[in-house]
Parts: C-alpha cells; sequence; structure tokens
C-alpha cells in the first residue's frame, strides 16, 4: 500500500459534502469558505500510543476518540464544527486497524455533519493529531475569561467516570462531546470550560483567567459511586463541561446539569463537604511531572 491508496481507501471516503467545502482532500490545501458573520474557532489535539491510549485499546475506540477530544474543545467553546483535519503517524499498514479506525472517525464526523477536508500520513511511533474548525457568532464564543462574582458553577454529567474506568483498566468510557450543550450555553454562561484534566484543574483555569475564585460543595459533584470525591474531581478524561452562569439566566439552561458552587471575589478554591472546609492534595492531570 503506498500513502496515497491509503489516504483513498481509509479517508477520502465518500461523505455529505459540506456547501462551504470548496476543495477538500486531494490537492496541496483545501479551500473552505466561512459563512458571513460568523468566528472561525480552530483547535489540535494529539493522541500518542502508550501515554492516551494503550497498544491494545481498539482502533475503532482510538479513531472516535482522537475526534472526540478535539470536538469537546470546540463545545466548551460554544462553537458549531464544520472541519476536520487528520495527521497519521503509523508504525506499519494493517489493513483491520486502519478500516476500524477509519470506521471510529467517521462515525462521529458524520453525527455532526462535519466534513474531513485534508491531513498527512507518515511513518513512525504510532500518535494521531486532529484539527478541527467550528463556528460561532462574533462575540459569542464561551471563554475562560468570563466569569463573574457571584455565577453559579455547573457540571455536566458525571465526573470521575472515565478515571474509574481508567484504574479499573477497563475499555475506555465513549466520550459525548457537549457541542448541543455549549451551543445553548452561548448567550447564558459567562465562561466555560471542558474537563480534561480534572474539575479541579481544570475549574481553577477558569478562576485564575478570570480572576475570581469560587467554593464548591463536594457534596453536590454527581460522581460514580464507586469513587472517592478525591480521586472524581482530580483525575482527568471527564470531557464534560464545568461553566459558570448569572444568577438571572439559570431558568435558561434547558439541559442536565448540576449546580456544585459558586462564584466569589476572594482567590482561589475552597472545598466544602457538608460546611467543613477540606484541602486536596492533589490537583489534575499534567504531563512532564
Ligand atoms: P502533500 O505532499 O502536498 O502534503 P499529501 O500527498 O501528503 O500532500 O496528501 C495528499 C492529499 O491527501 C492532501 O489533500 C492531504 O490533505 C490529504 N491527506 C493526507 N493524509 C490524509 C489523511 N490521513 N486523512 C485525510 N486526508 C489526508
Ligand atoms: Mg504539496
Amino acid at each position: 500500500m503506498t500513502e496515497f491508496n491509503i489516504i483513498e481507501k481509509y479517508f477520502n471516503i465518500k461523505q455529505n459534502k459540506r456547501p462551504d467545502v470548496v476543495l477538500g482532500i486531494g490537492d496541496d490545501a483545501a479551500i473552505l469558505e466561512c459563512p458571513p458573520g460568523q468566528q472561525l474557532l480552530l483547535t489540535t489535539d494529539t493522541l500518542v500510543e502508550n501515554t492516551h491510549f494503550f497498544s491494545y485499546t481498539d482502533p475503532y475506540t482510538i479513531g472516535y476518540r482522537s475526534l472526540a477530544v478535539n470536538l469537546s474543545d470546540l463545545a466548551a467553546m460554544g462553537a458549531t464544527p464544520a472541519w476536520a483535519l487528520l495527521s497519521l503517524v503509523l508504525s506499519e499498514f494493517n489493513d483491520d486497524w486502519l478500516t476500524n479506525f477509519s470506521a471510529g472517525f467517521f462515525n462521529l464526523l458524520k453525527q455532526y455533519q462535519m466534513n474531513l477536508i485534508g491531513g498527512n500520513l507518515a511513518k513512525g511511533p504510532l500518535s494521531i493529531t486532529v484539527q478541527v474548525a467550528g463556528f460561532v457568532s462574533k462575540h459569542q464564543a464561551l471563554v475562560r475569561h468570563g466569569a463573574k462574582v457571584g455565577d453559579y458553577i455547573f457540571v455536566t454529567g458525571k465526573i470521575g467516570e472515565a478515571h474509574a474506568e481508567l484504574i479499573n483498566h477497563q475499555s475506555f468510557l465513549t466520550i459525548t462531546p457537549r457541542i448541543k450543550e455549549g451551543i445553548a450555553l452561548r448567550t447564558i454562561a459567562h465562561s466555560c470550560i471542558d474537563i480534561s484534566d480534572g474539575l479541579l484543574a481544570d475549574l481553577t483555569h477558569i478562576l485564575e483567567a478570570s480572576h475570581v475564585g469560587a467554593h464548591i460543595q463536594l457534596e453536590k459533584i454527581p460522581v460514580s459511586a464507586e469513587l472517592s470525591w478525591e480521586a472524581a474531581i482530580t483525575g482527568g478524561e471527564d470531557y464534560e463541561l464545568c461553566f459558570t452562569v448569572p444568577e438571572n439566566k439559570i431558568n435558561l439552561i434547558n439541559f442536565d446539569c448540576t449546580c456544585i458552587g459558586r462564584i466569589e471575589a476572594k482567590s482561589g478554591l475552597r472545598i466544602f463537604n457538608h460546611e467543613k472546609l477540606i484541602s486536596i492534595e492533589k490537583q489534575g492531570w499534567q504531563h512532564f511531572c
């Protein structure tokens, strides 16, 4: 299989062509049309074998996940996904692996009416880099730096589920990128982040970017039954959203989420367990530690 054949067989497959894709896979670069009045949002994430997935992780999951983690970032910004680029480094040619990887990737891509518009292929230690692009109307993107004193802090889904799966060495939970929720929050939330490094670490990013502090109540955080609070809120890879909403907009939230605390003027994050202030050592996942 030549590089060209691999691209043709597994990636340049039939897609419902978006009207904003003038030229997709096949030339030196894609040509794209941005909708008027919209802002373009771009993000990228790399998955590396033995860092982000195991050698035995099934390729369908890797394909799905490599796109899902990127969509989670678009969700956190309130963006509508549009396009993706895929850079693959493969150690060998493996038809079964590529077939399943491609199926996982395109399955999710289709769910959001996205198009794969290009990428790259190289030989080396297995890693997958995906870039995604999305749109938001001008000034409606959700940001980390917008939290205001008095905002209520919310999370979607359950916290620590992925971490629980990981320590049990089971397969990865399927990530459901919170795109729908992110879009609904555009005109409601003051700030938003996706939880990739753990709730405490990621909420702290909002607090620092917004120059505010907060308190949260441990007993309100939706956590898997079998997990300790500490493990749940410091373990990464939840890909849920954490966001802040002013009091007068709370009734506009139209999806399931849980209020876990409130933004305060005093800097730092205070964690209460039934009125008792507690301290937690570990903050969250970090590379190079
Ligand atoms: P170039 O050598 O000019 O960089 P390539 O030969 O690498 O181009 O790629 C040919 C075309 O195939 C380009 O349009 C590129 O975007 C696309 N492409 C390459 N790898 C992938 C991939 N893994 N998935 C989707 N498209 C790809
Ligand atoms: Mg070229």
